[in-house]
């Protein structure tokens, strides 16, 4: 074990399923890593003020599961002993979108589990915690990230505890888990160096989500049900009704640009009942809501190319949301943040002759996320299809769109195709894998020179 270390201390800033994961990937390299998280982490899995999206339905990829399964090996098995609902990819939910209602449902061979945020997350900081040269600092707020003199590496954090009272913690490697990044960002501009380019796409999504009692009369053939569209055919409404541990339904509506769902339960039930199908009403209507309505607003996907900057700091390494967040609508952050922390770890566990192992090490990691980000980052792009859309639309993208309905069509048709189309959605395959299949193409080019 001793040769494996990297340094003597790691600060992991922030306790989400980012700074989870990469406290995972890491821990292993150094003598001491310290986790250090603003809020004052719940003994049970409830929501925390600084998860405000906790309140959300948050979707596990089967890739993401995949990944902390990697990381924590057996965690499959705590989420099941958490609760989680098993779900066969693509028998379990269904799908309901126009000309497909629903969409053809068979088990394509793939097992996810459904599951609350909080949940999620305290089962793995229960792994986190179960690791001996981890320490959990809770209630502490990290102020800044500093610089070596020199500008040339981090040196530590410097930090607020709950009773005000202020410390430094030397660091060889900050890992940036804060999920806005900010810090990542003050850092580099007090050194004098400029920031990552940014790519954006403005969605203006609005989410209101309640979460209710499964009656006893629920019907059986489906455990949750997505459903995009409202009556209106340009409506950009959606929903997800989602199961939860402890025999609940998670319902999330969404909306964007100005046709956001209201807050309050009669408008809440209003806004459900005019989807362009009434399953989702239905099986609602009559359920026990078992708390509040709440909201959440999302601007915009954001996706900063730290791989273009010539120099970082030695030492310094923002993660997950620190450097891309996606639209929540293709569920893809926590799966993607997991496999960050694969990478991570996968470059820390790689021979290498280098004498000072932290100096290549953002880099490096820099270098491969691009690939790894491709295809989530080429899904939420899918948001140019609504026309209010801000950003650069990819300069394809009116092929790009008949190619995907053309795909679509196909894996309606042919099992094959549809479990393939869903493991790049799982983010299990990129989405190169289309592009790979010179029969797959001919087929899919063959439907698209009829639309
Ligand atoms: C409405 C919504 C729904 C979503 N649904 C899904 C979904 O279905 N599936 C999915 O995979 N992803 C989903 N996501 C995305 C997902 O929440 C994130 O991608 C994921 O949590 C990884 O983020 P993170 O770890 O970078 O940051 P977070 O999970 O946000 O964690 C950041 C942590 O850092 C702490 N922190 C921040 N600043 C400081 C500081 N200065 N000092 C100390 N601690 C600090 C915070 O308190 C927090 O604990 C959704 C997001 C939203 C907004």
């Amino acid at each position: 074990m001793a040769s494996s270390l990297v340094g003597k201390q790691a600060v992991v800033v922030g306790a989400g399923i980012g700074g989870l994961a990469a406290t995972g990937a890491i821990a292993q390299h150094f003598e001491q890593v310290v986790v250090v998280e603003r809020d004052a982490l719940p003994a049970e899995p409830v929501d925390r003020p600084g998860i405000p999206q906790g309140r959300h339905v948050h979707g596990l990829l089967v890739s993401g599961q995949r990944a902390l399964d990697a990381l924590f090996p057996g965690f499959e098995q705590d989420i099941v002993r958490a609760g989680a609902v098993p779900i066969i990819s693509g028998l379990d939910i269904r799908w309901e979108r126009p000309g497909y209602d629903p969409f053809p449902r068979r088990d394509l061979g793939l097992r996810a589990y459904a599951l609350s945020r909080p949940a999620l997350e305290y089962a793995l900081r229960r792994r986190v915690e179960g690791l001996s040269n981890v320490e959990l600092r809770q209630g502490c707020r990290v102020l800044e990230l500093l610089a070596t003199r020199d500008g040339a590496a981090v040196a530590g954090v410097r930090c607020e505890n709950s009773d005000g009272s202020r410390e430094t913690l030397e660091a060889d490697l900050v890992i940036d888990a804060s999920g806005r990044g900010a810090l990542t960002l003050a850092l580099l501009k007090s050194i004098g160096r400029s920031p990552p380019e940014e790519t954006t796409i403005g969605v203006d999504f609005g989410y209101a989500t309640c979460v209710f009692a499964v009656p006893d009369n629920a019907p059986t053939d489906w455990k949750g049900v997505m459903t995009f569209g409202g009556r209106d055919p340009l409506s950009s409404r959606g929903a997800l009704l989602y199961p939860l541990e402890g025999n609940r339904w998670m319902l999330g509506l969404g909306g964007r640009h100005g046709e956001e769902p209201p807050g309050y339960i009669e408008g809440f039930l209003a806004f459900a009942r005019g989807l362009r199908t009434p399953t989702i009403y239905n099986a609602i209507r009559h359920a026990r809501p078992l708390g509040a309505v709440v909201r959440y607003g999302f601007p915009e996907s954001v996706l900063r190319h730290f791989e273009r900057l010539e120099t970082f700091p030695r030492g310094l390494l923002p993660i997950a949301d620190a450097i891309c967040r996606f639209n929540p609508v293709y569920g893809q952050g926590m799966s993607v943040a997991a496999q960050e922390a694969c990478l991570l770890k996968g470059l820390l566990e790689r021979p290498s002759a280098e004498s000072d192992r932290l100096a290549g090490l953002a880099p490096a990691f820099f270098a491969e996320v691009p690939a790894l980000i491709e295809t989530p980052w080429s899904v939420a792009t899918m948001d140019f299809m609504h026309p209010s859309t801000r950003g650069q639309r990819p300069a394809d993208f009116e092929t790009r769109l008949k190619f995907g309905m053309a795909l679509t069509r196909l894996a309606a048709e042919d099992p094959a195709v549809h479990r393939l189309v869903a493991e790049v959605q799982s983010l299990l395959k990129p989405r190169s894998v289309y592009r790979d299949d010179p029969d797959l193409m001919r087929r899919v080019s063959a439907i698209m020179a009829q639309v």
